[in-house]
């Protein structure tokens, strides 16, 4: 069931409302369903246990913040960066490899022109295929294929992997891109960049640009106690970006 409505309590803890004719259960009480629905947004809402609560209509990260996942997804600093460093836009046709949970390729398809994503596992292509169709994105398209052997996508600006041997999609990669066109792997070990990228430097079609980790602190602010959170995210990936100049 998708969802109807976001409650955020005070304190900031989010949750999500996707049946408006049941009651509301949190941690911090309930709120009866007759309350959520005569809400509008922006509507202060208080719990039995006199909770107050704001609620609003989910935005597309509070949906994606929800998807199925399956493999492990791309972070959203790592994501950050893969959209500003190619400057991917409304105009950008995108083509991305493996799909996985469909993180990164449903981001991507949420502020490009087009996406295609290809996935060879099964279990995975169905709950990219839920992913999609539960955020409601109409200009992506996911392909059981192999990307090793090929994309079948021609002019493309954009071309993301994110799976295991990357360097084995660089001759699809060169064929499929358009001149000037980025080729960007996300990987967690370096023997991966040290391959993609000496594959990148030899095929001759390509210029290198950069690999870069994104190592992203968030601080604790609450009244004098400021500083860095205690526990980080750890490591995810490196991202290496290339262009294509053949
Ligand atoms: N970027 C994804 C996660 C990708 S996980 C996300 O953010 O959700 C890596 C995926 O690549 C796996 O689902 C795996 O099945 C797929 N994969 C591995 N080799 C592949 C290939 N040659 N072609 C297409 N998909 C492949």
């Amino acid at each position: 069931m998708a969802i109807k409505k976001i409650l955020v309590a005070s304190g900031g803890k989010k949750f999500y409302v996707r049946d408006m004719d049941k009651d509301m259960h949190t941690q911090y009480g309930y709120i009866p369903s007759a309350d959520l629905k005569k809400a509008k947004d922006g509507a202060k809402l208080v719990s039995n246990t006199g909770k107050e609560f704001g609620i609003f209509t989910p935005f597309f990260i509070d949906m994606y913040e929800r998807i199925k996942r399956s493999a492990q997804i791309i972070p959203l600093k790592d994501l950050g960066s893969i959209i500003t460093v190619t400057g991917i836009s409304k105009n950008s046709k995108i083509v991305d490899a493996g799909a996985g949970s469909g993180a990164l390729c449903c981001f991507l398809a949420s502020i490009a022109k087009e996406v295609v994503t290809y996935e060879i596992r099964d279990d995975f292509f169905d709950i990219v295929k839920t992913n999609i169709e539960n955020l409601g994105l109409k200009n992506i398209k996911i392909k059981k294929q192999d990307i090793y052997l090929g994309i079948d996508e021609k002019n493309i600006d954009a071309i993301t992997l994110d799976l295991p041997e990357p360097w084995k999609a660089v001759p699809a990669a060169a064929k499929s891109l358009k001149t000037g066109g980025f080729v960007v792997s996300y990987s967690p070990t370096i023997p991966q960049v040290m391959d993609f990228v000496n594959s990148i430097t030899t095929d001759g079609n390509f210029v290198y640009i950069k690999t870069i980790e994104i190592i992203e602190r968030e601080w604790d602010v609450e009244g004098r106690k400021v500083r860095p959170k205690s526990q980080a995210i750890g490591h995810s990936g490196f991202l290496t970006f290339a262009r294509k100049i053949r």
